[in-house]
């Protein structure tokens, strides 16, 4: 492909739209340009990367015996009034109408769709398992579109869903994606860890997701030094360290003045304690009324443990009128005592003997607090994130923390649409039997910007070979240089007769600008002929991500370019 036939808008300032790295990069290297917050336009070169992400998906979920599919990206609100999501979604769900008033969306998933298809057209035993794949457009209305491709309106996943007669089969199933799923993002080049994941109401460990590991990643996840546990944040279990003091009887407790002080700091330095003196009593509204939550003055709520626990799906912290309402004090100086609400408690908290609470009294604390004696925990659970110093909750080990972007998805729906929806077949016994499924998702352009968090330099992208839009970009020093152009051409012809997918920067410009193009488009193996190499015979080579120059004959350059492509491809 020569450059000066393709659509290659570079930028050389960075747009100030943008934030995160991979989406500066994505526009500067003319990959993509945005269309409306969060919806863009791919140009040849960005789809030229996201098809290559397509193509690898695709080879490894056929290869799982996955069967690919095509459904619709509009959907009938009917289906989503049956599974009982119509009124749960919430905004994320695009809505509209036709010219007949009927009530569509625009999918953000497609578990009802499939579950459709999968009622109408299977009946027997022996038409399962089956697992149905589609790589298409999504939309959801974002709350925050940012970071580009990260966390886009419109975007493009993969998405599976798989059809068992029994847990047996669904959890055979589930093995299968997770290693296709390993082996998918090894040969995207991407360095990746799985982690255990919140499976919602379905609970268990039941969900992995899979994250990229990049500094600029949205999701915290807890990983052991010692062995191989790794949890998402909100999943990852907090074990007590033993030795911990249980309940002890003490003093009975006393209100101290604290005027304006309400913050765990402010309380904290006001009384001369530590933060993990102090309990924080949380109110919450939750669809089934509101709760306090106790957490110790250290610690962090982690409210996905709290819907779980409690069974819900709304779950916002009260207002201040709210809390006054409640508790009968302004916001900082709530407290268990006295309160009338169901009081949840983390186990830390239940296992302190005196501990310093709100008063439900305005500038007021209470000192030596105990727990049963002087307030009732209706429950005592895990509710809180982990941090780094808390051990392993498997093995006791010390944990990291570690930032990532989730590029995937595996669940276990179990019966829950199959239920809804009425997705059964008949079994040996010609009896009616619910289908076990599963679903398994993965952001196709969220890899694209994923492996750009965590390929680039200050020159710009580094993509992995697998992913690069080219694999190799050929510059001839001085276009009009009759002997060099010769043989550019020649090498051209002769890499692409080979299959190597080559773009020859034919450009009239100065050498440095062709290396900063090369550069800024993470183009993997640069090469450079010119009347300086020619009078060796030999061409330069570069790696992207190396930091010398190799010159090598002429007559060796075609296998050498191969070897090192056959080798970053299959390793
Ligand atoms: P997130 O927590 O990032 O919002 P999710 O849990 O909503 O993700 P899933 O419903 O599991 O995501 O979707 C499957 C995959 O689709 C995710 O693992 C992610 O890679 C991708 N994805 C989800 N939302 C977006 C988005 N707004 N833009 C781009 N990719 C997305
Ligand atoms: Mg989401």
């Amino acid at each position: 492909m020569l450059f000066s036939r393709m659509l290659i808008p570079t930028l050389k300032e960075t747009p100030s739209e943008a934030e995160a790295v991979s989406h500066k990069l994505l526009l500067r290297a003319g990959m993509i340009r945005k269309l409306a917050s969060g919806i863009y336009n791919y140009l040849p070169l960005g789809l030229k990367v996201l098809r290559k992400v397509e193509r690898i998906v695709r080879e490894e979920m056929d290869r799982a015996g996955a069967l690919e599919v095509l459904l619709p990206a509009v959907q009938p609100s009917e289906l989503w009034v049956e599974s009982g999501r119509w009124d749960v979604y919430g905004k994320e769900l695009l809505r509209f109408m036709d010219r007949h008033e009927r009530q569509y969306c625009f999918g953000p998933t497609h578990e009802e769709i499939i579950t459709d298809l999968v009622r109408k057209e299977v009946h027997s035993y022996r038409q399962l398992p089956l697992n149905l794949y589609q790589i298409q457009v999504k939309f959801r209305d974002e709350i925050r579109p940012r970071f580009g491709l990260i966390r886009g309106r419109e975007f493009i996943m993969k998405d599976a869903y798989s059809f068992d007669v029994d847990e047996a089969g669904a959890e055979a199933c589930y093995q299968r994606m997770y290693d296709a799923y390993n082996r998918i993002f090894a040969r995207c080049g991407l360095n990746f860890k799985v982690v255990e994941a919140d499976s919602g109401p379905i609970g268990g460990s039941f969900s992995h997701e899979f994250m990229v590991l990049a500094d600029t990643g949205e999701d915290l996840l807890a990983s052991c030094t010692a062995c191989d546990y790794a949890a998402n944040l909100e999943k990852a279990e907090v074990v007590l360290k033993a030795g911990q003091p249980g309940p002890a009887a003490g003093p009975a407790p006393e209100p101290v003045h604290t005027p304006k002080v309400r913050t765990v700091e402010e309380v904290a330095a006001f009384l001369q304690v530590t933060p993990a003196d102090i309990v924080k009593t949380l109110i919450y509204e939750t669809e089934t009324g509101p709760v306090a939550i106790l957490i110790r003055g250290d610690h962090e709520v982690n409210e996905v443990k709290v819907k779980n626990l409690l069974g819900v799906t709304d779950l916002v912290l009260a207002g201040l009128i709210r809390v006054q309402e409640l508790t009968g004090a302004e916001v900082g100086f709530a407290g268990p005592v006295g309160l009338k609400l169901p009081i949840y408690a983390d186990q830390a908290v239940a296992a302190r003997a005196a501990m310093i609470t709100g008063a439900n009294r305005d500038n007021y604390h209470l000192k030596n607090v105990h727990p049963e004696r002087d307030f009732k925990i209706t429950e005592t659970a895990d509710l809180r994130s982990i941090t780094a110093q808390d051990p392993c909750p498997r093995c006791g080990g010390a944990l990291t923390l570690l930032r990532g972007i989730e590029v995937g998805h595996i669940f276990k729906l179990g019966l829950k649409y199959s239920k809804a929806l009425r997705a059964t077949y008949l079994d040996q016994d010609g009896k009616e039997q619910l289908i076990y499924m599963g679903c398994y998702g993965i952001g196709v352009s969220r890899i694209v910007a994923a492996a750009i968090e965590q390929g680039h330099d200050d020159h710009g992208i580094v993509f992995p070979l697998a992913l690069a839009p080219f694999q190799v970009c050929l510059i001839p020093i001085a276009v009009n240089d009759p002997e060099v152009w010769e043989c550019v051409e020649r090498l051209h012809a002769e890499l692409e007769a080979q299959g190597v997918e080559v773009l020859l920067d034919d450009r009239d410009e100065r050498p440095g600008v062709k290396f900063k193009d090369c550069d800024l488009l993470g183009l993997p193996l640069r090469v450079v002929v010119g009347a300086k190499t020619l009078a060796q015979n030999a061409a330069e080579v570069r790696h992207r991500s190396a930091s010398n120059n190799l010159m090598v004959p002429l007559k060796d350059l075609i296998p050498y370019l191969m070897g090192q492509i056959a080798q970053e491809l299959h390793g």
